[in-house]
């Protein structure tokens, strides 16, 4: 699968899931043991928040094992993040990597309110540099998935693949009302 057609199978899985609410992938004991032996293979990677409403496997109408996704509040890209990315891109060989930004997220608005409380306060300093002095929650949390799309490509691994066309890096945002995601 090439980046063009993991796009589309995100946006078709997610379409799908706007128009009935649920996730229509079909899990199965046999397809868990497939997976168990012969290994995950998925077609893309997906950074998001934490947040229980933004469950990427849901969003994009996918099975376990598609997609490899990393998560943390606010889906803020440090070494681990980034590492991770590396290897889903180098040894997992997904051809796309989507930084998912959402609506109404906490962290973005710990960011806005200057929220400073132990390492929620790292969170929130973390996002509020890249914010640029914006204040709508809306662009906010979608510069800061711009931000860490920005991130990523500073990873020399990462540059590498998209250089020799192997990667894209895309970013979108999940709108926690609807269901959408917006790329
Ligand atoms: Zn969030």
């Amino acid at each position: 699968m090439n980046s063009s057609q993991a796009l589309s199978k995100l946006m078709e899985g997610n379409n799908r899931y706007v128009e009935t609410g649920r996730n229509d992938s079909v899990f199965g004991k046999e397809y868990l043991k497939d997976l168990a032996e012969n290994g995950q293979h998925p077609f893309a990677c997906v950074i998001c928040c934490a947040d229980s409403r933004v469950v990427p496997e849901n969003i994009f109408s996918v099975n376990i094992g598609e997609i490899f996704t990393i998560r943390n509040a606010g889906n803020v890209i440090d070494n681990a993040e980034v590492g991770s990315a590396e290897y889903a891109a180098l040894h997992l060989h997904v051809p796309l990597i989507l930084v998912l930004g959402h609506t109404k997220c906490g962290a973005v608005q710990a960011a806005l309110s200057g929220n400073d409380e132990g390492n929620i306060g790292y969170i929130a300093s973390r996002i509020k540099k890249e914010l640029g002095g914006e204040t709508d929650p809306r662009i906010c949390s979608a510069r800061n998935a711009v931000h860490g799309a920005n991130t990523l490509k500073e990873s020399p691994i990462l540059s590498k693949l998209i250089s020799e066309e192997k990667l894209r890096i895309a970013v979108a945002l999940y709108d926690v009302d609807t269901g959408k995601v917006s790329f």
